[in-house]
């Protein structure tokens, strides 16, 4: 017999298409197994309020076409005390939870690690737009954001060529420039500057730039990942070298929002259900990964432990491209 009977889930850390696609499943399978499920809103916030409501099939109809997460999130500063702690998992007792299903990034996956640690079953489910969580290849929102931001780029390439302009434009990756080095791929960029890698402006950007210039191009896209910053200034350095009128934009959180994609409602469909798999087959304390196409259970420390780098062929890549 199977001791687990009412599962929880939550949504935590910043939100991402794709989560409802996964508290759905999460929901469907659970009770379609004759789980009883639970939703917490406002992530680990809410669990500590006790926030918290019996979630039914109709409950999550209707949602796997919403962008953000209906469960909503939020950030917690008490749940990350040893009070706070202790607290969430008495009143996970309060309401006979026997395990929870946390879907977020890095930061909520540790509160879920030290929720285990006090005796609480959890399992992790990456959603976050950055791709930055080490143990899978890829992590709700992922796919919508990139193609947000493409389609950005794509309009602003219009208004670039258009006036002879170059652009410097500013995605999300605050330590991991996964959605800029696809995105600036994707877009034909000139220069993509990323946090993982040191940069010299005048080698990585302008020389790129002036070179182009030299062989014909009228026209400059730099991509420059969120966790590097500067875009106004880089824009400013630019216009003074070449004397190409450049302008900076930074997209922000129109890249988190958004119908999600279908890769998105797909994944958060199997990470869903690989969820409440794992807890029905009495695996606990695992996060639930893609890794070379196919769906892995991982155990929470050894995931938390693992490191993710970024692609050097794609780098390569992208500078050949850029000629
Ligand atoms: P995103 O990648 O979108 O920012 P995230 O899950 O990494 O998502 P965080 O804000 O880092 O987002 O974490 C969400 C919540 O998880 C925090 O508000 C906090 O309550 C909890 N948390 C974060 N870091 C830790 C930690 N080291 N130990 C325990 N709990 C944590």
């Amino acid at each position: 017999m199977n001791p687990i009977k009412t599962v929880a889930v939550l949504t935590s850390g910043g939100d991402a298409p794709g989560m409802n696609a996964a508290v759905r499943a999460v929901v469907r399978t659970g009770i379609y197994n004759g789980l009883k499920m639970l939703g917490i809103n406002k992530g680990y916030e809410g669990l500590l309020n006790g926030d918290i409501e019996e979630m039914n099939l109709r409950s999550v109809g209707d949602i796997i076409q919403r962008g953000g997460t209906i469960l909503q999130t939020a950030r917690s500063n008490e749940f990350n005390t040893k009070a706070g702690l202790e607290k969430a998992v008495s009143m996970a007792k309060v309401f006979g939870i026997d395990a929870l299903v946390v879907i977020g990034g890095d930061g909520s996956f540790r509160g879920a690690k030290d929720l285990s640690e006090l005796g609480m079953n959890v399992i992790g489910i990456p959603g976050t737009i950055d791709n930055d969580i080490s143990c899978t290849d890829y992590t709700l929102g992922y796919d919508t954001a990139m193609n947000t931001v493409l389609d950005a780029i794509d309009k602003i390439r219009d208004t670039s060529y258009s006036h002879e302009r170059c652009s410097v434009l500013e995605v999300m990756g605050r330590k991991a420039g996964w959605i800029a080095i696809n995105c600036g791929i994707a877009g034909g960029a000139e220069a993509i500057i990323l946090p993982e890698k040191e940069f010299d402006i005048d080698k990585d950007i302008i020389m790129p730039i002036v070179e182009g210039r030299n062989r014909g191009k009228k026209h400059y896209l730099v991509i420059v990942a969120e966790g590097v910053g500067g875009a106004v200034e880089i824009a400013e350095y630019i216009e003074a070298k070449t004397e190409i009128t450049t302008r900076a934009t930074i997209l922000g959180y129109i890249q988190r929002g958004g119908t999600p994609t279908i890769t998105d409602r797909v994944m958060g469909s199997r990470f869903g259900a690989c969820a409440i798999k794992c807890l029905l087959e009495g695996r606990k304390n695992r996060i639930v990964a893609i890794r070379d196409n196919k769906l892995v259970d991982i155990d929470i420390i050894e995931a938390l432990s693992m490191k993710k780098t970024i692609d050097n062929e794609l780098i390569t890549l992208s500078k050949i491209l850029a000629l």
